[in-house]
């Protein structure tokens, strides 16, 4: 017997949106130099949503220049008295919490569920986080003194587009630094709401700034000579440009770049909780998630019976309109994302595994990709190397702890992990031996503003989130 679920709607009547929006410099909205827009899509219709400002060098330029000059009293204000700042950040965040997760569904396609119960409370926690770190930088075990590097400049993509703004602005302005940050020209609408909210906070002017416009515009400040740090999340090749343009110059830089996480089951896990945790952690967010559990590891004496009870799991799955609470997998974020998975994706059929899709129908507008799983599965086929940041599941096996390890290591990435086993000692075992730099057991895809979040190989270097999310933002030991 199926259950049919009435839709539960969320109601749009909490946003407001504008026809156009301007750049956030020296705490206003003020038009792009050049006048030119793009628009920015709900990716679930294909509607307009709004027009917004592509940023010039010229406007990168005003930014820093504003960005600079509040470094001086910002940099010198108290740290309790900055903390206070983030601290009404933050309560400001959730007071507004249900706008925001409204907002960020529309403009990026996630269910809301997870905007509302992920995304945001994330959010307003990675504030509360570094508020209170903002008077406490002489015991964050990084010198006695620690002092802030000047103008950071952060660019974040679309995948988490307030959650990577926090991740970023938050522990900046608790060392002491002001900020240029340019967000994802797919997902642009929560930074510049949140521009709003700095405004609401009486956040002193050029502390934020906020550039939207393409990837020209992040070039424009990664070049910037007067920028001290560029934080950056995003795709390894952009990545790559980045290390390559601030080589040699004074700038300290931190990467988040992609992966290809193994997903480890072994024959004693418990079962139930592994098929949650292996759906949660490829299609949460529709697998455009830098961590995702892209890749699954089976030992061979439980692949049968887990494979059955994973398609199962999976033709439960709700796919449809983000904006209804009952629904699971919403919709892929840009036509150019959903090409690049059926692209990718079709490199499986051709190099011979077997394609499952899981039966749900596929709206008629918009951009959708169904739950997907391949298996026999090659670890040289490309769905077994490349990320695919769609909800793209590649299942492999394994005999014995040694060959999982191997085969987990085998990545050029080395972002995240899981383990799912009911034997402690042999969590530690191997976790000690993947080349991963987040590793779950027996759960995954669990944030936590307090822990350390990076990666190793190509998945770049550096770390956001806890204590030590604060160490790319200071003159480390002066
Ligand atoms: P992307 O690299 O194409 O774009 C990311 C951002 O960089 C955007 O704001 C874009 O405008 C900007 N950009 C593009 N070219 C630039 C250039 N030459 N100089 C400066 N900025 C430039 O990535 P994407 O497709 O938007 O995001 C998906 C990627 O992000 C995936 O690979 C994913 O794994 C990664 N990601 C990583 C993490 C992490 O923490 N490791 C988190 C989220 C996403």
């Amino acid at each position: 017997m199926t259950f049919e679920y009435a839709p539960a709607l969320e109601s749009t009547s909490v946003v407001s949106l504008k026809d156009q929006y301007g750049l956030f410099i020296n705490g206003e909205f003020v038009n792009a130099q050049a006048g030119e827009h793009f628009a920015t899509l709900n990716p679930a219709n294909e509607d307009h949503l709004a027009n917004i400002s592509q940023g010039s060098s010229h406007d990168i330029d005003v930014a820093v220049k504003a960005a600079r000059k509040a470094f001086t009293t910002w940099s010198a204000m108290p740290g309790a008295e900055r903390g206070k700042y983030l601290y009404r950040i933050a309560r400001i965040i959730q007071d507004r919490s249900r706008e925001i997760a409204v907002l960020e569904t529309l403009d990026n396609g996630k269910p809301i569920r997870e905007t509302r119960d992920v995304d945001i409370p994330l959010v307003a926690a990675h504030f509360f986080h570094y508020a209170g770190w903002a008077d406490k930088l002489e015991y964050a075990g990084m010198g006695n003194n620690p002092q802030p590097l000047g103008v950071a400049g952060q660019i974040i993509p679309w995948n988490f587009p307030l959650l990577m703004l926090a991740w970023k602005i938050a522990p900046a302005l608790a060392a002491g630094n002001t900020v240029v940050l340019k967000p994802a020209e797919e997902t642009p609408l929560t930074a510049l709401l949140f521009a709003e909210i700095c405004q609401q906070a009486d956040l002193p002017p050029g502390v934020v700034n906020i550039v939207t416009g393409d990837g020209s515009t992040g070039r424009a400040l990664v070049e910037h000579p007067d920028v001290n740090k560029i934080a950056f999340t995003g795709s390894t090749e952009v990545g790559r440009l980045i290390a390559h343009a601030v080589a040699g110059t004074h700038k300290k830089v931190t990467l988040e770049l992609g992966g290809k996480a193994a997903n480890i089951v072994f024959d004693d896990a418990p079962i139930d909780q592994a098929i949650e945790g292996v759906v949660n952690g490829i299609f949460f967010n529709q697998g455009h998630v830098c961590c995702a559990g892209s890749r699954l590891l089976i030992q061979e004496s439980v692949y049968d019976q887990f494979m059955e009870l994973l398609y199962d799991r999976c033709n439960t799955l709700r796919l449809g309109n983000p904006l209804d609470k009952n629904t699971d997998v919403g919709a892929i974020n840009s036509a150019a994302q959903l090409a690049r998975i059926t692209e990718i994706a079709a490199t499986g059929d051709a190099e011979g595994a077997h394609r499952w899709t899981a039966s749900c129908a596929i709206p008629e507008k918009g951009f959708w990709y169904p739950p997907t799983i391949f298996t026999d599965v090659s670890q040289a086929n490309r769905i077994a190397r490349e990320e695919i940041f769609g909800p793209v599941l590649s299942v492999l096996t394994f005999r014995t702890p040694e060959e999982a390890i191997e085969k987990a290591n085998n990545s050029p990435f080395g972002l995240s992990a899981g383990i799912w086993t009911e034997k402690g000692s042999r969590i530690l075992q191997v976790a000690s031996q993947l080349r991963a730099g987040v590793i779950w057991a027996n759960t995954f895809n669990k944030f936590d503003a307090t822990s350390p979040f990076g990666g190793y190989k190509e998945s770049g270097y550096g770390r956001e989130g806890g204590r030590h999310g604060l160490e790319p933002y200071l003159k480390v030991g002066v």
